[in-house]
């Protein structure tokens, strides 16, 4: 590629219409009402990186390959996260993982990593003050979600206030999570509001949390079947004269302190010292993917050591101390069928 290279006119057209097409999708997507597949936003958006390539003096901080997530809707209240939301990386085989894993053992002597299932819904912020839930918030751009509080005061798992049986809630606790729908509760929300004509149907378990989460009353939230699994933490400030056993060291350690404050944690998440483990756990979801009771798109891959994560850092967008294997689509042939629907 090449900075001084006039951009030909039709590279120039064609980079307006994907900008235009991807964020107008990714808002789509993020409302729980996709209308093209993953697989076909996928290719929009490598044909957007290809021009990129060729002409780097396209690229400006808001093109979809620079960012997360989509535009705010003018439904909600913004919020500002107190730490940066990201995205992750897509590793699609073995050499891609591997790849991630070398470059990060490059840089620093990992030891450990912990390994989890990726569930397909959407991701939500937590904010909890002194142990009480303050505030909820769709990831939004990762600087800026939406609150959505209200909506999330509805869903059982989260609680409303942190469990202090074990230990002191802290002062400050930000934790990230995905929510979604079970797939059997999935479908019993579609039998009954096909039955009620309340709604169309929702074309998958994602679209259905996705709107079921950013709906504007939060009594309609209510009647949905929405859970939620812990997958990250923010800011921290422990309890005073907390001892050093509250302090988040790591991503496993952090998990089994907010699991003590009655945060809900998975049971399928694993520590393993060497990437040989790594992949068993990769190949044994990709022959088992359904045995979970929820929706997975792959596996993510944590370096388990926060002082690792910090040292390895994140580019505009992605953490370089994390990855998600994605395994296949295994819908692409309904997909039209779903979309049909899902409008
Ligand atoms: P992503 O969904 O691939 O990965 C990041 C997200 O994974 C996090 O925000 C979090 O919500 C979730 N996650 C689940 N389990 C997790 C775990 N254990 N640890 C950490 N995070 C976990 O990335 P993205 O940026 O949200 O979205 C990109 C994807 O969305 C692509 O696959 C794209 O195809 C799809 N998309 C589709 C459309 C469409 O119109 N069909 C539009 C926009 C985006």
């Amino acid at each position: 590629s090449d900075q001084n290279s006039p951009v030909p006119d039709e590279d120039r057209a064609r980079h307006t219409e994907l900008v235009r097409e991807l964020d107008d999708h990714s808002y789509r997507y993020y409302m729980g009402r996709p209308i093209i597949s993953d697989a076909e936003y996928d290719a929009l958006m490598a044909e957007l990186q290809r021009i990129e390539d060729r002409h780097p003096i396209l690229i400006t901080q808001d093109s979809p390959t620079q960012k997360v997530g989509a535009p705010i809707s003018v439904d909600f209240a913004e919020v500002e996260h107190l730490v940066r939301m990201e995205s992750l990386g897509n590793a699609f085989d073995v050499d891609e993982l591997n790849a991630w894993a070398d470059r990060a053992s490059a840089e620093v002597p990992v030891e450990s990593y912990l390994c989890e299932l990726k569930i397909d819904g959407l991701a939500v912020d937590l904010v909890y003050e002194n142990g009480r839930l303050a505030r909820a918030a769709t990831r939004g751009d990762g600087r800026v979600g939406e609150d959505i509080t209200l909506n999330v005061r509805t869903i059982e798992a989260i609680p409303e206030r942190l469990d202090e049986s074990v230990r002191p809630a802290p002062e400050l606790l930000e934790v990230r999570g995905e929510v979604f729908m079970k797939v059997e509760d999935f479908h019993a929300l579609n039998d009954r509001i096909t039955e009620t004509k309340e709604h169309p149907p929702f074309a998958n378990p994602r679209n259905a949390a996705a709107g079921s989460l950013r709906q504007k009353d939060p009594r309609v939230t209510a009647t949905r079947p929405l859970t939620m699994i812990v997958h990250g933490v923010g800011a921290y400030t422990p309890a005073p004269g907390a001892g050093e056993d509250a302090a988040f060291t790591s991503q496993s350690q952090a998990y089994r302190l907010v699991g003590e404050w009655g945060l809900p944690l998975s049971d399928r998440y694993k520590v393993v010292t060497s990437m040989d483990e790594v992949r068993s756990y990769v190949s044994y979801y990709a022959g088992h993917r359904h045995e979970p009771a929820y929706e997975i798109d792959g596996i993510v891959v944590k370096v388990d050591a926060f002082s690792l994560q910090r040292r390895l850092g994140s580019t505009s967008r992605i953490p370089r101390w994390a990855i998600a294997y994605k395994y296949p689509p295994e819908e692409v042939t309904t997909t039209l069928t779903d979309i049909k629907v899902g409008v």
